[in-house]
């Protein structure tokens, strides 16, 4: 027998009727003979609201008290998919992620998956269960409760997925599948059939939301088939694989953003070695990831360092930087919170001159001044003024030829 393992996100079960709707999904993979696992988010804006919850009773809440917290909207959910099933006539069992033995590290709020031990989920499935997981969740070595961050859900089906061998894992969303650009702002964009995982990766990693960058990072290395389509209506969506299909190739294949970018400038840093590891280094040790790196080149032997980080993480990256620039004698730290990254990914571009300037000219035509440029041999990236970043996506598709026939 096929194992089968699915996922619905938080809108595709935000209320009792959705719920049901979904039962009904699970039920006819099942009846077509397959093993079933479902993972599950919370339902619909559930995670948001336990948060403002948190910050209406304290400032700076604590992270094991919060992933606990936020732990909640998936068990919610999950239960509620199970008594689902059952009301259908369906066998049905639910499982916190520590019950279905994700083990994790304890970061909290942004946990990493240890190991998975699947000897309950497979018991359970010996039964003649349908299993139901709360996604974005596991425990750590002392037995608290860390979540994977925003979005983990699709990491824990895909690792679900690798664990068990599974034929496939099915990511159930709100669009038909990944698109060449954010349906909601082009929408003309069209449906990609196949994607690569490496493609894959960096449109996740660099702005569509459709499905989590770990996930897509995992399925590539434990070489899980992804599937990403409707939890709506029943259309083909999007394979992502190991070899993309040659209609994909040879070209870019997305236009994708992120409104998630703070910029921080340190003015007037004495341009000498161990400068930049005397700045980068407390921020990685606070965790702090940071993206673009751009040192101007020193006039009399001073120069500014940029970088850039998510907005979240900016306050902390502030503070640090303050410091840090006090003891190297830089003249002062400036932020911008305000930014917007817009990115065009296609492995057509390996080796192929000509897609920088194209995009560099599209945006100098709507008059969209780059700040900052960063590439991979797969991926430019403009990093620009957040109120043109819709404007931005839109003309770099018309220009890529990107739209449907
Ligand atoms: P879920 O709750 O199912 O996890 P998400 O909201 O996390 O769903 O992701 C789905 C959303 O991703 C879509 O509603 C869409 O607006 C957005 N999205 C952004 N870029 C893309 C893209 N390139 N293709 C498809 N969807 C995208
Ligand atoms: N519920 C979590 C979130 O909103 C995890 C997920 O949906 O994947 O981020
Ligand atoms: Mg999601």
């Amino acid at each position: 027998m096929a194992l089968v393992v699915q996922k619905y996100g938080g809108s595709s079960i935000a209320d009792g009727e959705r719920i049901s709707s979904v039962a009904r999904r699970v039920a006819k993979a099942k009846d077509a003979g397959n093993e079933v696992v479902v993972v599950v988010s919370a339902m619909g804006d559930t995670t948001d609201e336990l948060i403002r919850l948190a910050q209406q009773v304290s400032a700076q809440p604590s992270d094991r008290e919060l992933d606990l917290l936020l732990s909640t909207g998936e068990v919610v959910s999950s239960t509620l998919l199970a008594m689902a099933l059952e009301t259908l006539g369906y066998r049905a069992v639910s499982l916190s992620g520590a019950q279905a033995g994700i083990e994790t590290d304890s970061r909290y709020s942004r946990a990493r998956i240890l190991r998975v031990d699947p000897k309950r989920i497979i018991s359970e499935l010996e039964r003649g269960n349908i299993v139901i997981v709360a996604g974005f969740q596991g425990v750590t070595q002392e037995m608290d409760i860390a979540t994977l961050g925003r979005g983990g859900s699709d990491t824990t089906a895909v690792a679900l997925a690798a664990t068990l061998e599974a034929k496939e894992c099915q990511i159930y969303t709100d669009v038909e599948g990944v698109y060449t650009a954010d349906p909601r702002v082009v929408p003309e964009a069209t449906k990609l059939k196949k994607v690569g995982y490496e493609e894959m990766l960096e449109l996740a990693s660099y702005g569509a939301r459709v499905i989590h960058p770990r996930a897509v990072e995992l399925g590539g290395l434990y070489n899980v088939p992804i599937l990403v389509a409707s939890s709506f209506v029943d259309r083909p969506g999007t394979i992502i694989c190991k070899e993309a299909s040659m209609e994909v190739r040879n070209k870019v294949s997305g236009i994708v953003h992120d409104t998630n970018v703070a910029k921080v400038t340190v003015i007037g840093v004495p341009d000498h070695p161990g400068i930049a590891s005397a700045i980068f280094e407390p921020l990685a040790n606070a965790d702090i990831s940071v993206d673009t790196i751009v040192q101007n080149a020193s006039i009399e032997k001073i120069a500014d360092l940029t970088f850039t980080v998510t907005r979240s993480d900016l306050s902390r990256a502030m503070s640090i930087v303050e410091t840090v620039a006090k003891t190297v004698e830089a003249k002062r730290c400036v932020a911008d919170s305000k930014l917007a990254k817009v990115s065009i990914v296609g492995t057509g571009m390996l080796d192929t001159p000509g897609y920088a300037a194209k995009m560099f000219r599209t945006l100098y035509e709507q008059g969209i001044n780059i700040e900052l440029i960063t590439t991979s041999e797969i991926r430019i990236t403009c990093i620009i003024s957040e109120d043109r970043v819709e404007d931005a996506v839109r003309a770099l598709h018309r220009a890529f030829e990107l739209e449907k026939e």
